[in-house]
C-alpha cells in the first residue's frame, strides 16, 4: 500500500489531474498539483460535449454546475445525405472551464509551475519546474496530450496527434437540443455544430488545416455571427505505456481517448479511477492491467475501425454510410455514447448488416495496407 506521508505530485490540473487529486484526497494522500497556467480550465481546448454518465457514474459525486445545455441526439451527414440519431438526454453540453474549475475545487495547486525535467532520485523522482525543484515519490503524468513526462520518461506509445479548432460564435441555432457532426473522411476530417442553448454555436473540426475547414464549413452552410472565443488543441489517438517504475500516467497523456469521436474526458476520469486503486493498494503496475481489461479492447477495436474507415473508398464508405442511415432506429437503440465497440459487435451479430460487411470486406480485400494490418491483429 502506498504510504499516506509518501509525496505524490501530479502534474497538469487538467479534468484528469484534478479528478485524480480529489481520488487521492479522498482516500487520504495529501497530493501536490503542478500547473504551467495562472488558474484552472483555461484556456479552453474541448467542444464541451460529455456523455451523461460522466455525472452519473463516477466513483465520486460530479458538480453539475457547469451544464450548459441537454442534447437529445445528432444529425449526422457524410457525402451530400444526412440522418437523424435520436437519443433522448444522450449528452450534456458544458462550460469547460467551470467543468475544470469545480473539479478542482480544494485540491493544493501550485500555478505558474510548468514542469521542464524530471530524473530519477533514490526511490522516486526530482522534477525541474519553472518555480524551482519537487520531489516526488509517486509521479503522476496528467498533463495532457504533449506530455513532458511520457517523453521525459520515455513511455512506450504508438499514436498520432491530430488537430482540433473551435470557434464560439454568437449564432442562435433552431434545433438547440441537437448537434450535427459533418463527416467529409471519417474520422479524421469532420466538423460539428453544437449549440450551448444561450444564443452561443460552437462551430468546430478536426482535420489538418482546421482554419481553411472551419471557413469552408461557415460559408457552405451560411453561418454568420461573432466570434467570442477560439479553443484549439491536439488530440492523441492511440496507444500508451501506463506505468514506468513509480510514474504513471493518465488522460491525455496517456491517449486515453475515444477513438472515434476524440472524447477524452469520460475515459480519462473513469481510468485516473483504476489507478488510483492500484497506487493505494501498493500495486500501481497493476493499473496497466486493470486498464486494458477495462478500456484497452474498446480501443483497439475503435482504432481498428478507425483505419479502415480512413483507408475505405467513398464508394464503399457511402455504403456503410447509407445502411446506418437506413438502419438508425437499431442505432438508437444500441448505441452507447462511450462504448461505441457494443454498436459494431451487434451490427456484425445482425444478418441484416452482412451486405454491407461483405462490400466492406471487398473493398479492404483490394488494399494490402489494411488487410495486412487486419492480420496482424
Ligand atoms: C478541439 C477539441 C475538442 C474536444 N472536444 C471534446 C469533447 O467534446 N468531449 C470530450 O470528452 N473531450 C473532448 N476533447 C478532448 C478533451 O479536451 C481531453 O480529452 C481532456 O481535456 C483531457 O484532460 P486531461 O486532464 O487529460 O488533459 P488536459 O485537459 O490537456 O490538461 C492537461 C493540463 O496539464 C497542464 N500541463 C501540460 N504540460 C504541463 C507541464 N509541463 N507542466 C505543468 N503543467 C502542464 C496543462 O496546462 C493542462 O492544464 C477535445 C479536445 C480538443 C482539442
Amino acid at each position: 500500500m502506498a504510504k499516506k506521508s509518501d509525496k505524490i505530485v501530479i502534474v497538469g490540473a487538467g479534468p484528469v489531474g484534478c479528478y485524480t487529486g480529489r481520488l487521492l484526497k479522498h482516500f487520504g494522500y495529501t497530493p501536490l498539483i503542478l500547473e504551467e497556467h495562472g488558474e484552472v480550465g483555461r484556456p479552453v481546448s474541448c467542444a464541451g460535449i460529455v456523455g451523461k454518465d460522466v455525472f452519473t457514474d463516477m466513483m465520486l459525486p460530479i458538480s453539475k454546475k457547469s451544464i450548459l445545455n441537454t442534447i437529445d441526439g445528432a444529425k449526422v451527414s457524410y457525402n451530400g445525405f444526412a440522418f437523424l440519431l435520436k437519443r433522448p438526454g444522450v449528452a450534456h453540453i458544458i462550460d469547460r472551464a467551470l467543468f475544470d474549475s469545480e473539479l478542482s475545487q480544494g485540491l493544493k495547486i501550485e500555478f505558474h509551475t510548468k514542469l521542464e525535467g524530471i530524473e530519477k532520485s533514490g526511490p522516486g523522482y526530482r522534477l525541474k519546474t519553472t518555480n524551482g525543484e519537487y520531489y516526488a515519490d509517486y509521479v503522476i503524468g496528467a498533463d495532457g496530450p504533449n506530455s513532458r513526462i511520457r517523453k521525459s520518461l520515455r513511455f512506450d506509445s504508438n499514436m498520432k496527434l491530430y488537430k482540433g479548432l473551435q470557434y464560439r460564435v454568437k449564432l442562435e441555432i433552431a434545433d438547440r437540443d441537437r448537434v450535427e457532426v459533418s463527416y467529409v473522411k471519417p474520422f479524421s476530417l469532420f466538423t460539428w455544430l453544437i449549440p450551448e442553448g444561450n444564443g452561443v454555436a460552437r462551430i468546430g473540426t478536426i482535420c489538418d488545416k482546421p482554419s481553411l475547414e472551419l471557413e469552408r464549413f461557415m460559408k457552405e452552410r451560411n453561418l454568420k455571427g461573432e466570434i467570442i472565443e477560439r479553443n484549439a488543441g491536439p488530440i492523441p489517438i492511440g496507444t500508451c505505456q501506463l506505468v514506468r517504475g513509480n510514474a504513471t500516467l493518465v488522460g491525455d497523456a496517456a491517449c486515453q481517448i475515444k477513438p472515434i469521436t476524440s472524447g477524452g474526458i469520460y475515459y480519462g476520469m473513469k481510468s485516473a479511477e483504476l489507478m488510483v486503486s492500484a497506487l493505494k493498494d501498493g500495486k500501481l503496475q497493476d493499473y496497466e492491467r486493470l486498464w486494458n481489461e477495462e478500456f484497452g479492447k474498446e480501443i483497439r477495436l475503435c482504432l481498428l475501425a478507425r483505419y479502415i474507415m480512413e483507408n475505405m473508398s467513398e464508394e464503399a464508405l457511402s455504403k456503410v454510410f447509407t445502411y446506418v442511415r437506413d438502419n438508425a432506429s437499431l442505432i438508437e437503440r444500441i448505441g452507447d455514447f462511450e462504448n461505441h465497440s457494443t454498436v459494431f459487435w451487434s451490427l456484425i451479430a445482425n444478418p441484416r448488416t452482412y451486405p454491407t460487411i461483405g462490400n466492406v470486406l471487398f473493398d479492404v480485400l483490394k488494399k494490402p495496407r489494411i488487410l495486412l494490418r487486419l492480420l496482424r491483429r
